[in-house]
């Protein structure tokens, strides 16, 4: 699989204390990769360096070959790279359509248009003129992926897409992602349910304090290996 993004030797700090330890991982061209780990593991922090919310004390994030760490979050986006970000953050005083809007602003070209992601989503079509704050907690979600589609990006990046959604609903939400992939879109998924992440990933890294603890394609790892890189060698054992 071709390379798309490359990250290699990150170091990340929010002020002295450090999130990221020498973190390196790669996703290539429509690849589906996503990263678990327990809360406090790096996962949404990564997320956030991958998107130019925050930028690597040390490391490289290129993307198609070019540096984007530390660019800044506007310009990541016209490169490609789109967040859905953990809690959807939708401006509840906006319609749903004046949120979907709000992702076109730095609009790359491409065929991803409110009409395209109305189609995907025919719940939100229908409540199109309802406020962000109207919406249950999946429309919301659907809501937070059409407004990075609306970028037209290269990259999604999903944070806990399923998080505090019934089962019905995370079905139907991945099912739409898939969708999505299906037109080569690659994808970093950040899922704390690990049947569903080895389910929907291409590859899945395991992050533990701030360090990549195991990564390998689903069909290579044991559910064994993935708890034992989850909680580490002490829980792991004992559970
Ligand atoms: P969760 O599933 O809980 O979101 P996570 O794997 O996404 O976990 P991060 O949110 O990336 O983990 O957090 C990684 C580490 O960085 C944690 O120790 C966390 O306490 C710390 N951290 C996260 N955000 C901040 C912040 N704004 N200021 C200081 N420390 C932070």
């Amino acid at each position: 699989m071709t390379g798309l993004l490359s990250v290699t030797g990150l170091n990340v700090f929010y002020g002295e204390f450090q999130a990221l330890f020498d973190l390196s991982m790669t996703v290539g061209q429509g690849e589906c990769v996503a990263l678990v780990g327990s809360n406090g593991a790096g996962k949404s922090t990564l997320l956030r360096v991958l998107s130019g919310l925050m930028a690597q004390r040390s490391g490289h994030v290129a993307l198609r070959g070019e540096e984007i760490g530390g660019i800044g979050a506007e310009c990541v986006v016209r490169r490609g790279v789109a967040l859905v970000p953990e809690g959807r953050r939708l401006f509840p005083s906006l319609t749903v359509e004046e949120n979907l809007l709000m992702g076109a602003e730095a609009r790359r070209p491409g065929t991803w248009t409110l009409e395209r992601i109305y189609r995907l989503f025919p719940n939100i079509a229908e409540r199109k003129r309802n406020l962000g704050s109207a919406l249950s907690g999946g429309q919301q979600q659907m809501v937070a992926i059409g407004r990075a589609l609306m970028s037209n990006p290269d990259l999604l990046l999903c944070d806990e897409i399923s998080l505090g959604l019934a089962p019905v609903v995370v079905r139907e939400l991945y099912a739409r992602l898939a969708e999505i992939r299906a037109e080569g879109m690659a994808m970093v998924i950040v899922e704390q349910d690990i049947a569903q992440a080895t389910k929907v990933a291409d590859r899945l890294y395991c992050l533990r304090s701030g360090r990549v603890a195991l990564e390998g394609r689903p069909a290579d790892l044991t559910r064994h290996d993935i708890t034992e890189a989850y909680f580490g060698m002490e829980t792991a054992h004992g559970a």
